[in-house]
């Protein structure tokens, strides 16, 4: 890895005041918020807002989340060194790369080439080794590398495919923002012993997912009112 320091002190700030205040506590999450330069995964023209307590645009109508909703998100996969975890919605890489140096493997998977090509060019100029961008449409989650021992899914789904939960490996989860097209609730889907629990952690503003189970597509079995996993 070939992580620039630069701008530590404004991530010690980002850390101080947005996230450790606000109560995520787990060490490895705040470790890596300080370590990952989230200025280079922002457009040049607002690199000065990098550290701000907000999403920003990434182009093609796409944003960067807010640092505290990348670290809440990312405390709540409860990762381990060993974890393969599956990302939908690569968008900067930005997510991606606080998971890399959570877990052994990330395969993150983004609809539009652009956005994919400029995320996998920036983690590779990183050095980031254990992440694998793919292209095409995450809403399916990706059989060829499951089982998963984490989703996260980060574009704001109206329901998800059961096919994601058939990709969870036991004692596993999925964390996702499900619900309506502007507003969603941040659920947590627990798989143990082939038991699915699930709880909801508030509400979020996602972009929406689009594809075959996203806006636009067809209904997915587990809805944020109705719970079918057949
Ligand atoms: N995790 C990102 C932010 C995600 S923004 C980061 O750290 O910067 C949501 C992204 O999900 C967008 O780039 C959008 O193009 C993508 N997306 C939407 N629907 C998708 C789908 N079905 N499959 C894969 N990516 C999708």
């Amino acid at each position: 890895m070939n992580l620039p320091q630069e701008r530590y002190t404004e991530r010690e700030e980002m850390v101080k005041m947005q996230i450790a205040s606000r109560g995520v506590v787990d060490p490895r999450v705040l470790t890596a918020m300080l370590e990952i330069p989230r200025h280079l995964f922002v457009p040049e023209n607002l690199s000065s807002s990098a550290y701000d307590d907000r999403p920003l645009p990434i182009g093609h109508e796409q944003t960067i989340s807010q640092p505290y909703i990348v670290a809440v998100m990312t405390e709540l996969l409860e990762l381990k060194r060993n974890s393969r975890v599956l990302e939908i919605g690569t968008g900067s890489g930005y997510q991606a790369a606080i998971l890399s140096l959570l877990a052994e493997e990330v395969i993150t998977i983004e609809r539009i080439p652009d956005v994919a090509d400029s995320a996998e060019r920036l983690l590779k100029k990183l050095d980031i080794t254990n992440i694998t961008v793919i292209t095409g449409d995450g809403s399916l989650g990706y059989s060829p590398r499951a089982q998963y021992d984490s989703i996260l899914v980060t574009a704001g789904a109206p329901s998800l495919s059961c096919a994601l939960i058939k990709q969870l490996s036991d004692d596993a989860r999925i964390v996702a923002p499900v619900g309506g097209r502007e507003v969603q609730e941040l659920v947590v889907i627990e798989k143990k012993d082939g038991v699915i629990r699930e709880f909801k952690h508030g509400a979020v503003c996602f972009v929406p997912l689009i594809g075959r189970y996203g806006w636009g597509g067809i209904e997915g079995c587990y809805h944020i009112d109705s719970k079918k996993n057949n």
